[in-house]
């Protein structure tokens, strides 16, 4: 808290100090962009491309039907060529709905992410809390909604900061800032992975199809048995099995990276940091 009310004084006297870049859910996977890059996104420019500095703050806004933000972070990396961006791969070009379209010849902006909320339980701000806000109801993401990069004042800025904070859902761990230190950014990343109730809930499906219900990889315990059906799925989590040391820049979150565990498991294999060594304990201890 109060990290972003110590603004430095140069920031104050630019007229833009923060950007919402805008993506349409019809063309481009969204969702499942942010929920499987959580360390590092990338987002395509099209103005504003000389005022856009490394450090500002930045927010994530979804159109369409569930319209609203949904992302908030910082930039990493100014406007750039496709070609030139530090990491090509977290550029996501995968998750395109039909053709890519011509953001491809637009600037892309690299932007580490520091709270993802997707849905409104996950603390996402919807369109009609902004459009009501005597503040943020003029700005033009509300009012000429067209295009992807939206600027925000130093007095549109704090209010959104204040909103986006009241919206906060705490679920165990704090929003840290990614840009401390490594191992709190790949930390922030592997709790962003395990709390994303989209890949939880696509680890679920795709765990139904195969094994026909949930049951915990570590101890065996079973939905079916002997919680009653409408708690079951309820007592299962996904860990995130990639060890997050090696890891060399962002990596995609695959459906293979995560383990479905109950949730006493979840919290013994993360008792200690040793978590890959706890969990392969765990499962010679208690595998049925
Ligand atoms: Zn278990
Ligand atoms: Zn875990």
């Amino acid at each position: 808290m109060g990290k972003h009310d110590k603004q430095p004084n140069a920031l104050s006297e630019r007229e833009h100090v923060a950007w919402i870049f805008q993506g349409n859910p019809d063309l481009y996977k969204i969702d499942e962009y942010l929920a499987s890059y959580p360390e590092w996104i990338y987002w395509s420019a099209n103005r504003y491309i000389s005022e856009i500095k490394i450090g500002d703050r930045t927010f994530i806004w979804r159109a369409g039907k569930d319209s609203g933000l949904i992302a908030s972070g910082k930039i990493v990396e100014e406007p750039m060529e496709e070609t030139g961006v530090k990491f090509p791969k977290a550029l996501g070009k995968e998750l395109w709905i039909g053709q890519e379209g011509e953001s491809r010849h637009d600037k892309h902006v690299g932007i580490i992410p520091d709270s993802i909320r997707l849905l409104p339980e996950d603390g996402m701000i919807s369109r009609s809390i902004i459009k009501a806000d005597p503040v943020l109801g003029k700005n033009h993401i509300i009012t000429v909604p067209q295009g992807r990069v939206f600027s925000l004042s130093y007095v549109e800025l704090n209010r959104l900061e204040e909103l986006w904070r009241n919206c906060q859902i705490d679920a165990g761990s704090p929003d840290i800032d990614p840009t401390d230190t490594e191992g709190t950014k790949r930390l922030c990343a592997h709790w962003r992975r395990e709390r994303s109730r989209f890949l939880g809930k696509l680890k679920k499906e795709e765990f139904r199809q195969i094994h026909g219900a949930l049951h915990c990889e570590v101890c065996a315990l079973s939905e079916k048995t002997p919680y009653p059906a409408e708690f079951g799925s309820r007592i299962f989590e996904v860990h995130h099995i990639s060890p997050l040391a090696e890891a060399q820049g962002p990596q995609k979150t695959k459906l293979s990276d995560l383990a479905l565990v109950c949730a006493n498991c979840h919290r013994a294999i993360h008792a200690t940091k040793e978590v890959e060594q706890n969990m392969l304990r765990l499962k010679k201890l208690l595998a049925k």
